[in-house]
This record gives structure tokens, C-alpha cells and sequence, in this order.
């Protein structure tokens, strides 16, 4: 049976991404060696983070004085590198969501953190629009998209400080003003390629500030100056990388990526809204347009299992809601078609058709 593929992340590449990272496993640009075995110094190898970081700028469109680094240790990693490269003394953070409370927490290990602003009390439903930044904060970090409770802010945020962003689940879904940041992020395997490598985007002109001293491998300056190859980077995952950013490319750049993520979301929400049986959880104008999230009403919550059931049975995977929401969440990144969204709709409108 064809499966569709909702899952939050790691969640759908284009099939052609996997089809070629899997031929450059058995054999690496000819090289009867798989990609899994050959130098990450090798010329061949330093060709494909070349072409990535290559990629990367020209689709971000990222202005000159910036580093694209490919770093190990997840998103959550970035939690701790961000402060302990950019908190002199004081940083602020707007608190959407529980990945952007726990960015808040790490943060306090080097100093101290001023939240700005918190939906925590609607279950992150909203994103906060009423705050002031602290003129005297490093940096204002935001997370652009809440994957767990499906709301976004879809647009570069003026902020009167640095700007420092949690990008892990809506990056290259839309064009960025690259310029408005410091400082982005995002784990690999939401939107760019499988687990494993994590995207920092940095300016170079606003590190090697902090007053304190820092391990090697935390100081972004190792990793600019090396570009990304200080020691042993994830081979396969920036591989995996670079063929989905050549599909990015291909397929028509972010703008294009834009569009069909409003097509797609249009249609999912859409149905939510008509449907009898389900609404939606997020405030409408923060709606995110990569996780939808969704849940039974209440006269009908006894259908929720019924509803995996039947979905499941379908080849339609990945749709249940985080457990701090409950429900549905279909998240729906780049590599997820026009299809696939009106194969979920059908299934919603048939199960519907039954009560
Ligand atoms: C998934 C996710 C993370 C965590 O990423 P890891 O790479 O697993 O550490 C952080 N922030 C956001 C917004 C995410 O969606």
C-alpha cells in the first residue's frame, strides 16, 4: 500500500532524494567505496559541503558576512551554543511553545533570561503580540514555527536587538530576510534532509564577543574557520542534505516552496473548518502551515481512536497529535504534494460520511 507520510520529524523527503542518497551508499561518485566509507576530506566529499553551503546561500538568499555551518547535536544542542556565544549578560525570549521554553532554560546556564511574553496559559495556542524587548538584551529568540501546537509566525519579526531564531521546522518553506537575524538554526530532519546534522546560520561580525571562555567545539569560530570540518561532520546526513536542496532548487526555490505550503495548508484547513467532526486548535491568523493540528469536537471525541484507525488503514501515517495536545497533527513540510493533502481530506470527508 502507498503511505502517506504526516510525520513531525523526522518526517518526508522527496523520493528522489532518498532514491539518490541511497545509490551514493552503495557507491560514491563511482568510487567503489560507499558514502559511508570514504573520507569526509576526501575532494569528492568536501565537494558535496561546498555545493551544500553553496545551496544553501543562494536559496536563503543569504547576504555577504554570514557562515552556513553544518554542526553535529541536534536543534537542542543550539539551545546551549546560542547563549554561550551570544549572551554577554542578559538575553530575551519569547516563550510559543515548550521547544522555545526549553531554548529558555539552556539559555540560564550563562546568564540571565527576561521572558518577554508566553501563551503557555492557552496551551501555546497563540503567538503573543503584545511585549516590549529589553533595549539592553544581547538577543530576542524566537521559535518561527511551533511544531508541537501548529502556530507560526510566517514572517521576519523587527526587533530593535539582535534577532536569534529557532528555524527546525519551517526553514526553507519560505523565503527569509536573512539580514533581520543574527543568528538561525534548525535541526536537519523537519524540512532538509534526515536526523543527524543541524544548519546554523550565523553573522560573523557578531561573534567572539562573550566575555567567557569557551570549549572548542562550542565556539562557532572553530567551525567558521574550518568550514564545518573541525572534526568528522555527519557524512550521510549532509549528503541526504544536498540532494534535497538540489530538489529545492529544482522544483522552483523557496517562493515556490512558499506557495504550495499556503496550497496545501488552504486545502487541510479548509476541511477542517467545513468538516462536522473536527476543529482546529491554533488561533487562526498564527496558523501554522507546516504542522496542522486538529482535534474531534467534543461530541464526538469517542472517534478519535475510530479516526487512526480508519486513516491507518488507508496508508496514512504520522497524523496523531503530540500528546501535549491530543488529536491530529498532520505536519506538512516540502516534500509533501497537493496529493497527499487531498488524500487525507477524502479520508476526513469519508469517516465523516459514516456518522
Ligand atoms: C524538532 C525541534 C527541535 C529539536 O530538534 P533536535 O534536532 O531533535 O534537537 C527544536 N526546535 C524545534 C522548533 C523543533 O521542531
Amino acid at each position: 500500500m502507498k503511505k502517506y507520510n504526516f510525520n513531525p520529524g523526522p518526517s518526508m523527503l522527496p523520493r528522489e532524494v532518498i532514491e539518490n542518497t541511497a545509490k551514493q551508499i552503495l557507491n560514491f561518485n563511482g568510487s567503489g567505496l560507499s558514502l559511508m566509507e570514504v573520507s569526509h576530506r576526501s575532494s569528492d566529499f568536501q565537494a558535496v559541503v561546498d555545493e551544500s553551503e553553496a545551496l544553501i546561500k543562494e536559496l536563503l538568499d543569504i547576504p555577504d558576512g554570514y557562515s552556513v555551518l553544518f554542526l553535529g547535536g541536534g536543534a537542542s544542542t543550539q539551545f546551549m551554543e546560542i547563549p554561550a556565544n551570544f549572551l554577554i549578560k542578559k538575553a530575551a525570549y519569547l516563550n510559543t511553545g515548550s521547544w522555545a521554553d526549553k531554548a529558555e532554560k539552556e539559555a540560564r546556564h550563562f546568564g540571565e533570561t527576561v521572558e518577554i511574553a508566553s501563551s503557555k496559559e492557552a496551551n501555546y495556542t497563540y503567538i503573543p503580540k503584545e511585549y516590549s524587548i529589553p533595549a539592553d538584551a544581547d538577543y530576542l529568540h524566537i521559535t518561527t514555527n511551533n511544531t508541537i501546537y501548529g502556530t507560526e509566525f510566517r514572517k521576519d519579526l523587527d526587533s530593535p536587538i539582535p534577532l536569534i531564531a529557532d528555524m527546525s521546522s519551517d526553514i526553507m518553506s519560505r523565503p527569509v530576510d536573512v539580514s533581520k537575524y543574527d543568528a538561525i538554526y534548525a535541526g536537519a530532519q523537519k524540512n532538509l534532509s534526515m536526523a543527524g546534522v543541524t544548519l546554523v546560520i550565523v553573522k560573523n561580525d557578531k561573534l567572539g564577543r562573550v566575555p567567557r571562555e569557551l570549549p572548542t567545539m562550542i565556539d562557532y569560530r572553530t567551525h567558521v574557520k574550518k568550514g564545518s570540518m573541525f572534526n568528522t561532520p555527519p557524512v550521510v546526513p549532509i549528503y541526504s542534505l544536498l540532494e534535497t536542496m538540489r530538489w529545492v532548487k529544482k522544483e522552483g526555490g523557496a517562493k515556490e516552496m512558499d506557495r504550495r505550503a499556503h496550497e496545501r495548508a488552504n486545502i487541510l484547513y479548509g476541511e477542517i473548518d467545513r468538516n462536522k467532526l473536527f476543529h482546529g486548535t491554533a488561533k487562526e491568523e498564527d496558523r501554522s502551515l507546516m504542522n496542522i493540528c486538529f482535534v474531534m469536537n467534543d461530541e464526538y471525541k469517542d472517534l478519535e481512536k475510530p479516526f487512526l484507525d480508519f486513516v491507518s488503514g488507508r496508508g496514512i501515517v504520522g497524523v496523531k497529535g503530540h500528546r501535549s495536545v491530543g488529536g491530529f497533527r498532520a505536519s506538512c513540510y516540502n516534500a509533501m504534494t497537493v496529493e497527499g493533502v487531498n488524500f487525507l481530506v477524502k479520508a476526513m470527508k469519508d469517516f465523516e460520511a459514516k456518522y
